[in-house]
């Protein structure tokens, strides 16, 4: 019965997908792209001191992908980059072994189903490396041409 409570979830979030718009104060942003299935995204963080203050994206992809990105975006706020990072491996974990869930990663366990259906893996990761990209590539950080 829970796994159709995580369908519902997922099936909610894909349909009404929350911080799906464009930011105009980033200081980060990346976009990401599955060719396997033709998800498309665009993310956009906004950093302030080590804080995640703001996420959100823009895009077009299955619902796997789209349900995703608003989760994500949601369980970013008020995370360090530090805790950011460990998500998405906790995240990445979730998907791809047969490991207990793990109670840090909060609503996220409902993509725990996505582990039966490898081809899908992609779909809902893809807003995590993107999100990975848009950390590493601060735009607050002074651009040196050197
Ligand atoms: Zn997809």
């Amino acid at each position: 019965m829970v796994h159709d409570l995580y369908q519902e979830i997922i099936l909610d979030h894909s349909k009404r997908p929350r911080n799906c718009h464009t930011m105009a104060n980033a200081t980060g942003q990346a976009d990401g792209y599955n060719p396997l299935c033709g998800d498309k995204l665009k993310l956009f963080i906004r950093i302030e001191g080590d804080i995640v203050k703001d996420a959100s994206f823009v895009g077009s992809g299955c619902a796997i992908s789209t349900a995703s990105a608003s989760l994500m975006t949601e369980s970013l706020k008020g995370k360090t980059r530090e805790e950011a990072l460990k998500m998405l491996d906790k995240f990445h974990e979730l998907l791809t072994t047969d490991t207990a869930v793990s109670q840090d990663l909060g609503k996220l366990v409902v993509f725990c189903g996505v582990r039966d259906y490898p081809a899908r893996v992609k779909c809902a990761t893809l807003a995590w490396h993107t999100l990975k990209s848009a950390l590493t590539n601060n735009a607050a950080e002074p651009v040196s041409t050197e």
